[in-house]
């Protein structure tokens, strides 16, 4: 059975952490937008240059080049999708909604992430995240047991994201709440809003999406 989700959350809110609890868990392939244009700007194109300055202010890169890059990698199938960070507008909404429909995709349901504002601040401030398996740390939270070394795979290269300091992340937010929150009404209104207490520990936000899947797959058959 193939399942298609997306995580809808401020930044700070725990997608990616929870869309890498998906793919291991379920065999589901993580479509994140900021993954993919963080890979485009470390490459060098002329595109991921483009797209590193508005990165680093916090802004919305384009439609346009977001939407071409979802389209690109809907065609590699898989048990189904985690779009993580995407879409972030109504035009991407939109645009998802047609190439779900050209491609005979079903989107089963929307977790919408509840954080408050002051966590959020919190949480990204203290990220870093482990730039060989991808593992989320936190200097209060969650810190690696040996500093420097990654827990899961031994790694040095411990990063922090540019984009990841109270300066950007007021341009996020407010990205967020003006392009983004929008959505929520927008999938409410389509019957697929799932919202789930992103400040719960990590297990319990788990548990939460675990609930909602299958019984998005019931009401999206009417069975
Ligand atoms: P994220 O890793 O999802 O927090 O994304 C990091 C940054 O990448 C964002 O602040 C935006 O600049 C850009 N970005 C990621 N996804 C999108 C999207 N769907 N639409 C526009 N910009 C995006």
């Amino acid at each position: 059975m193939t399942i298609n989700i997306i995580l809808l959350g401020p930044p700070g809110a725990g997608k990616g952490t929870q869309a890498r609890k998906l793919v291991e868990d379920r065999g589901l392939v993580q479509l994140s937008t900021g993954d993919m244009l963080r890979a485009a700007r470390s490459s060098g194109t002329e595109m991921g240059k483009r797209v590193a300055e508005v990165m680093d202010r916090g802004q919305l890169v384009t439609d346009e080049i977001v939407i071409g890059l979802i389209r690109e990698k809907l065609s590699e199938g898989g048990n189904g999708f985690i779009f993580d960070g995407f879409p972030r507008t109504l035009a991407q909404a939109d645009a998802l909604g047609q190439l779900l429909e050209e491609t005979g995709m079903v989107l089963d349901a929307v977790v919408e992430m509840q954080v408050d504002d002051e966590a959020l601040v919190r949480r990204i401030t203290g990220r870093y995240t482990c730039g060989n398996c991808g593992e989320v740390y936190h200097d209060d939270t969650k810190p690696t047991k040996v500093a420097g070394v990654c827990d899961v795979c031994g790694s040095t290269d411990l990063r922090r994201r540019a984009d990841d300091n109270e300066h950007s992340l007021k341009t996020r937010l407010l990205e967020y709440y003006k392009k983004t929150s929008p959505l929520i009404g927008y999938y409410y209104a389509k019957g697929k809003l799932a919202p789930v207490d992103g400040l719960a520990d990590m297990d319990r936000v788990s548990d939460q999406i675990a609930a909602v899947l299958p019984l998005s797959r019931e009401i999206a058959t009417g069975t």
